[in-house]
């Protein structure tokens, strides 16, 4: 698949284009998710999620907006003086 056709699939299926869209999964599988997870830790926010992730292992992703926003910081500070 070309990368335009991906880009344009992407787009059509946000929002309401999603097939899932509005829906809620079953009692049943909510009940089956949860069990899943329970016990397992999950980052007390996605602003330590990206410290543990990206900042601790040296990554950035431009899709991370704590990437972008300490990128953006770390130049102004080596900019002023
Ligand atoms: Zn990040």
């Amino acid at each position: 698949m070309s990368a335009e056709s991906r880009q344009r699939l992407s787009e059509q299926r946000r929002g309401s284009g999603n097939p899932n869209f509005g829906r809620r999964a079953s009692d049943e599988t909510r009940a089956k998710t949860s069990a899943t997870r329970k016990g397992r830790p999950q980052p007390s926010s996605k602003r330590s999620a990206h410290t543990r992730y990206h900042t601790n292992k040296g990554v950035f992703k431009d899709t991370c907006r704590y990437c972008v926003e300490d990128a953006a910081t770390t130049t102004n500070e080596e900019s002023g003086s």
